[in-house]
């Protein structure tokens, strides 16, 4: 496959911030920085962000505006060398903020394609990181109520003496070709039921499995089809709910056979380059939609329809 310029990367993994790991073990980070009027806040309510109503672009507070209970951590520093830091609860607890004037609460999927750089790569931090810290205040191996050390980046079980880390679940996600490079295999997944969307196929490594034997496994279980070539394309995070999603293209064997499984994924069908160039920009004659900017789905589609067969 050949591109004409320089492929983009997946659109949360564009920039990030300098995230400063080796200040997370000063003790009382976090309290010294709250302290700080200096310092700015990214506010996560469960998936979602406060983004400018005029943007999207982040919207960050201070200190002062957050309230409530919260779990708080430390998200590096910025350009300037400020201070970051996380306020999160989560979606059926208060919001940690009174959404301020000209701002309003979005969610990560929905925006993170339409973010600068930086800000899409701050916000899935802080989504991701947060998430851990709502979901899993509890020791997995004893039960007992943990507390969050290095600055919100692990947790103490003080029960039983384990550290815990927020957990990050590989899945892989696989734009499929035609042997010939004319056509792009999309499925449209049983949980879309009532809409015309279809995308890439993907799936959770297994215990124990390769990437490669993943996608191997989970393109033909969802498929049908033999895949016999795979190519890495990049990867990036997509807390729904901690999964790292690692993008490939790859070509199937031209004596391969479509043949949806009915179950996760409803049908799965060709696409030539015209339909889907129509269908990214709105105007796919038979109502196809496509996974939306945020996504390396959408990634992986524009790259294969930009790339020559
Ligand atoms: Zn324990």
């Amino acid at each position: 496959m050949t591109r004409s310029d320089a492929p983009q990367p997946p659109a949360l993994a564009r920039a990030g911030i300098d995230r400063s790991a080796e200040e997370r073990e000063q003790p009382d980070l976090v309290d010294s920085l709250r302290a700080d009027p200096a310092t700015r806040v990214v506010a996560v309510h469960g998936d979602r962000g406060l983004v400018s109503t005029s943007g999207p672009h982040l919207h960050t507070v201070g200190v002062a505006d957050v309230s409530g209970d919260v779990e708080w951590a430390f998200l590096g520093r910025d350009d300037a060398g400020f201070a970051m830091l996380l306020a999160v609860s989560g979606p059926d607890a208060e919001p940690p903020v009174v959404v301020p004037d000209g701002a309003e609460w979005a969610a990560l999927r929905a925006v993170g394609g339409e973010l600068d750089p930086v800000a899409a790569a701050l916000l899935v931090e802080a989504v991701s990181l947060g998430r851990w810290l709502v979901d899993a205040p509890f020791c997995p191996a004893c039960g007992a109520r943990t507390r969050t050390r290095a600055a919100g980046w692990a947790r103490h079980c003080p029960s039983c003496g384990r550290e815990h880390f927020p957990r990050t679940d590989p899945a892989v996600i696989v734009a499929v070709q035609s042997a010939d490079g004319e056509r792009l295999l999309l499925g449209k997944n049983a949980l879309w039921a009532g809409r015309n969307m279809y995308s890439t196929f993907a799936g959770f490594v297994e215990a124990g499995e390769s990437l490669e034997s993943a996608i191997t496994r989970e393109i033909h279980e969802e498929s049908g089809v033999v895949v016999a070539a795979s190519s890495y394309r990049g990867s990036q995070a997509w807390p729904y709910p901690r999964s790292l999603m690692l993008g490939f293209h790859a070509t199937c064997t031209p004596d391969s056979v479509v043949r949806a499984d009915g179950v996760e994924i409803v049908d799965a069908r060709w696409f030539d380059r015209a339909e889907l160039a129509e269908a990214l920009a709105g105007r796919s004659t038979d109502g196809v939609a496509l996974p939306g900017t945020a996504s390396i789905a959408y990634r992986l589609i524009v790259d294969w329809v930009e790339s020559a067969p």
